[in-house]
């Protein structure tokens, strides 16, 4: 009999009821708890920071944080100006971040996209990361689109992969997280030889992870939305999760990242769902739990489907254009009803609809989004404290239809809003075949 990945500690997961492929579980990870389906926002700044920190923003749906690898010891170091006015200036690290990991579970995003894409800002901060080993760096000095994959494959052929989950490990571990997020390549294109190399670290990071370091592991999927235009590609990967029982029956995390969701796509908003259930099917056999990273609205058909969870950045960005290319003064706003960003032109001089306790007050104050009032600053802190909201009470939502045996109901959300093609997601196919 093989060996076991030992368990570092005690992960516990409960599911509690399911209705079509949604589940609600309940998930004890050491001495926190996390209920499913829920929201985790990502935060790339201590100003971001500061939105959650307030403990009435502390409710049932957000349930942990997630940071960059790339942004978290700046954000470490970081100062934090309290009010408009700075008064005071109190390093982020000793407050809010300290507090919040005594309540809520952490994790670390290790970033491997950037292996891939060329963005150079990017890459000079994966450079600047504390002992980053050379060959990651010559990695980043090197890679291009056309020669990506084989600089993988010479690397894991060289058997240098030992030195990256080390060194992986490390570095997330400095913050304490609720898991290690393994260290696996960014998987590109419908026929990548990567995604063998990626299920051989998936395993041999959980056993360093876990015996070596004796930390809690967890598997890692990071793929282009081009990686899911091929259903075989994506079997080998709910085939792996399926196999994983036995010596991987303690790893319990699993977490599937896709860059760059294509809702033009329909094979690939098909293959979505499709890839959604089997998934589901393979961590409910296995006693797991999945979350999807750097998901936007896409992730509440996700969540009704088969993910138990999943991590937007608070700002609303989970591309790498950072601002958009013109830049408007008056940050972009979520609207709730169509499921999308809508330009703050859109909104200029109206009440706001949405009835979050940001939004209220906007109300209150200033009588609705009038700009001419507002300060650009201020509105975009609000517009993400605001997107915050809105995804606690879509998580809501879908809870409260799992509980009531009316899932179904979902799909007229989408119906009715900007995304109706999500509907696809959920399987109901618009043309009936
Ligand atoms: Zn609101």
């Amino acid at each position: 009999m093989k060996e076991k990945v030992k368990r570092p500690t005690q992960v516990m997961v409960y599911p509690e009821k399911k209705v079509n492929n949604a589940r609600t579980t309940t998930i004890n990870l050491s001495n926190k708890t996390i209920k499913t389906p829920c929201y985790i926002p990502k935060i790339r700044t201590s100003k971001e920071l500061d939105i959650i920190t307030d403990e009435k923003k502390i409710n049932d749906y957000f349930q942990g944080i997630f940071f960059d690898i790339l942004n978290v010891s700046a954000l470490n170091r970081e100062k934090t100006i309290i009010n408009s006015k700075q008064t005071r200036l109190i390093p982020a690290i000793k407050l809010d971040f300290r507090t919040l990991k005594g309540i809520l579970p952490i994790f670390i995003d290790p970033n491997t996209e950037y292996l891939y894409l060329n963005n150079k800002q990017k890459r000079k901060q994966y450079r600047n990361l504390p002992s980053l080993p050379k060959i990651i760096s010559d990695f980043l000095t090197k890679s291009t689109y056309a020669n990506y994959s084989k600089l993988w494959q010479q690397l894991y052929n060289a058997g240098d992969t030992t030195t990256i989950i080390n060194w992986n490990v490390r570095e997330q571990n400095k913050y304490q997280p609720a898991s290690i997020i393994p260290f696996t390549p960014f998987i590109e294109g419908e026929n990548s030889p990567l995604i063998d190399i990626a299920i051989d670290i998936n395993k041999k990071s959980a056993f360093t992870i876990a015996d070596t370091f004796g930390l809690e592991p967890s598997f890692y999927f990071n793929l282009n939305y081009s990686a899911l235009r091929n259903l075989e590609q994506l079997k080998k990967i709910t085939d792996f999760l399926l196999d994983a029982d036995g010596e991987y029956e303690n790893v319990k995390m699993v977490f599937i990242k896709i860059k760059y969701f294509q809702l033009n796509d329909t094979d690939v908003r098909r293959n979505l769902g499709k890839f959604a259930k089997s998934i589901q099917d393979a961590v409910e056999f296995n006693n797991k739990f999945v979350f999807l990273i750097d998901a936007d609205s896409y992730a509440i058909p996700c969540i009704s489907t088969g993910f138990d969870g999943f991590i937007e950045p608070i700002n609303g960005y989970v591309n790498d254009y950072g601002s958009s290319s013109t830049p408007s003064k008056f940050r972009a706003y979520y609207d709730k009803k169509r499921m999308e960003m809508v330009k703050a032109n859109k909104i200029k001089n109206k009440p706001l609809k949405c009835g979050c306790p940001r939004c209220l007050k906007i109300n209150e104050v200033y009588g609705g989004a009038f700009f001419d009032k507002i300060d650009p600053q201020l509105w975009s802190v609000w517009c993400k404290e605001h997107l915050f909201y809105s995804r606690c009470q879509e998580v809501k939502e879908i809870r409260d239809a799992i509980n009531d045996n009316g899932i179904n109901k979902i799909q007229d959300k989408f119906i009715n809003s900007a995304k109706k093609d999500f509907v696809e997601i959920l399987g109901y196919y618009v043309d009936g075949d």
